[in-house]
């Protein structure tokens, strides 16, 4: 059994796109800008912001914050859109989801100018997915593909299951899974809260990938021998010995699974660093503008 190591792979990510950064400043060229919307007071929302202004910083982006609290509303959001689309120096943009519940999340996204949706959310960039077309790919399938890429999994011909169909993670994993490169080639099988005997069809994964947002959910007597596991799963459980109080989990029962699987990403430490480090990939593709010429 191989841990694979999120941490590693997204510093390496990281440190590539740093260098690429300071090549393009040493030649006069623009330093790539992020900007990121947070809504309202959501305590994992303001970590992962965090963590994005962070990387930009670390990898010598620009990155501007637009904060509103809870009670902002959709047209008021709308109009940030808006400015960000407009504002020749931003080259690409997220907004923090979840969204306060009065305003309508598929407006707002679809409101973002889909050359500087560097979330690949905007159903522009999912359909250009979908068909193979260049396009944003949403920042945390795109990390489960670096990752299998960087351990040179294989995974043509393989049987992939993955567990939860979101619009963010699980429905563009199984795009990417089944289309005609590497990684992918894969047999998928698309899972959710309806599908009847999901053991019966764990079991017969080579690749499960996790993403339904419940903590420990595949159990060892899910999982055939040498299945690669890839856990998207990070609910915050409350922990007292923590002293934030709580701690991520995954949504695979790591110690039991791990015996079992060939490859698998912990939680904390697996896909969740991937996705800020792939944000940070699309953010310096928005600015080079190779995504839409
Ligand atoms: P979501 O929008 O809540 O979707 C969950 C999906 O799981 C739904 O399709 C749901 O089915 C399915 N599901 C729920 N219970 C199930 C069950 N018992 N059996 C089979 N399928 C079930 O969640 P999400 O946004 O995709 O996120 C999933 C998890 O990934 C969460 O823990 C989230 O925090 C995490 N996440 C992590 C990252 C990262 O950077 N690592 C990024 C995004 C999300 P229905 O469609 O039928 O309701």
């Amino acid at each position: 059994m191989q841990i694979i190591d999120g941490k590693l792979i997204s510093n390496q990510v990281k440190e590539e796109l740093r260098i690429e950064v300071e090549k393009t400043i040493k030649e006069g060229g623009k330093i790539p800008h992020l900007a990121a919307v947070l809504i309202g007071d959501n305590g994992a929302s303001e970590t992962y912001v965090a963590s994005k202004i962070k990387s930009c910083e670390q990898i010598g982006f620009k990155s501007t914050l637009v904060r509103r609290d809870a009670h902002a509303t959709e047209e008021e959001v709308l109009e940030i859109i808006n400015d960000l689309n407009m504002d020749e120096d931003i080259d690409g943009f997220i907004v923090q989801l979840p969204l306060p519940d009065h305003i309508d999340v598929d407006k707002i996204i679809e409101a973002i100018d889909p050359k500087k949706d560097v979330d690949g959310f905007h159903p522009i960039n999912i359909g250009r997915m979908a068909k193979g077309l260049p396009a944003y790919i949403s920042a945390t399938p795109y990390g489960v593909m670096e990752l299998l890429k960087r351990y040179e999994i294989p995974t043509a011909g393989k049987h992939c299951v993955v567990v939860g169909r979101s619009q963010i993670v699980g429905l563009p994993m199984s795009i990417l899974m089944q289309r005609n490169a590497y990684p992918g080639n894969c047999t998928v099988t698309l899972t959710h809260s309806r599908t009847q005997n999901l053991k019966e069809i764990t079991l017969q994964a080579d690749i499960i990938v996790a993403a339904l947002g419940r903590p420990e959910f595949i159990t060892a007597d899910m999982v055939k021998e040498g299945a690669v596991v890839i856990d998207v799963g990070l609910t915050r459980v409350v922990d007292a010995s923590k002293k934030s109080g709580f701690a991520l989990k995954g949504d695979v029962k790591f110690d039991e699974v791990a015996p079992k699987s060939s490859f698998i990403t912990p939680v904390p430490g697996g896909v969740g660093l991937m996705t800020v480090a792939s944000l940070m990939h699309n953010t310096l593709l928005a600015s080079r503008k190779e995504i839409y010429k």
